[in-house]
């Protein structure tokens, strides 16, 4: 289980980003957190995945932990190790490299061919469009296919816990709705999911729980199916007055 406590987070030691967050994601489960731009759900990711520093944001309190695992300030190469990996906001795939050699990028960590291989083929089996293009320059992709290439390179480090940094972002909703197929998927083979998305009908539709975040704190969390029928929720995220 991925919990956050009390979370404090800085950027430039001014601007407060995120301020006292409290959060879990059990295992096997799918979180969705919601919010407006500027909330903080990016910082959230960040701080997890340990990318933070990179932003030049800063920890200032509270703890992320995983499993017996402390993470807070932990690099990102650690935390990949520990089974937590990020499929970045923008998808920031190699545009010049072929699909599969992004997926390779993937998997660096793991010297294993043969289970370097069995990832790849699960990937396939996911998002068959990537073996289609296999050897096609990733950067010809369409956005939902790089989407699904940035998802499934992610998913060559063999994560227990997948974050998704707003996978929706640009994407038609058709697509979007195969995005949400592929996340539930991946859950039912036992990946975990933190899935941050202003894209609230997705997401509700695919989590179990939500967190609900405004300017840096939560403001509402609870069953993903409930939170979608609260009167806050519906007025501000699913466009109902
Ligand atoms: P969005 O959907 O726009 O990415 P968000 O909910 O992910 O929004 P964050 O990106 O986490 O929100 O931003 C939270 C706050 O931190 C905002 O006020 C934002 O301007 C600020 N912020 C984010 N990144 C930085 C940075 N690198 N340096 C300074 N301030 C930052």
């Amino acid at each position: 289980m991925l919990s956050v406590d009390s979370l404090q987070v800085t950027y430039g030691g001014a601007v407060e980003a995120v301020r006292g967050v409290s959060m879990e994601v059990p295992d096997g489960a799918v979180v969705a957190v919601l919010g407006s731009n500027g909330a903080g759900k990016s910082t959230l990711l960040r701080t997890i995945s340990g990318t933070l520093r990179l932003h030049r944001g800063r920890v200032d309190a509270g703890t992320v932990r995983f499993g017996d695992l402390d993470l807070t300030r932990r690099d990102a190469g650690q935390i990949v190790r520990a089974g937590v990996v990020q499929v970045p906001e923008g998808r920031r795939i190699f545009g010049r490299l072929t699909v599969e050699e992004n997926l390779r990028a993937g998997g660096m960590g793991n010297r294993d061919r043969a289970a370097k291989a069995e990832a790849i083929t699960r990937v396939h089996d996911l998002f068959p469009v990537l073996r289609e293009r296999s050897g096609q320059r990733a950067g010809l992709l369409s956005g939902g296919e790089q989407q699904m290439l940035a998802i499934g390179r992610a998913l060559m480090a063999s994560p227990r816990l997948l974050l998704l940094d707003e996978p929706s972002l640009g994407l038609a909703p058709r697509v979007i709705g195969q995005i949400g197929e592929v996340i539930a998927e991946i859950n039912r083979q036992g990946t975990s999911v933190l899935l941050v998305e202003q894209n609230a009908t997705m997401a509700l539709g695919v989590a179990t729980h939500a967190y609900v975040l405004d300017v840096g704190r939560v403001s509402l969390s609870g069953d993903a199916r409930e939170l979608a029928q609260s009167d806050e929720v519906q007025r501000l995220y699913l466009g109902h007055t």
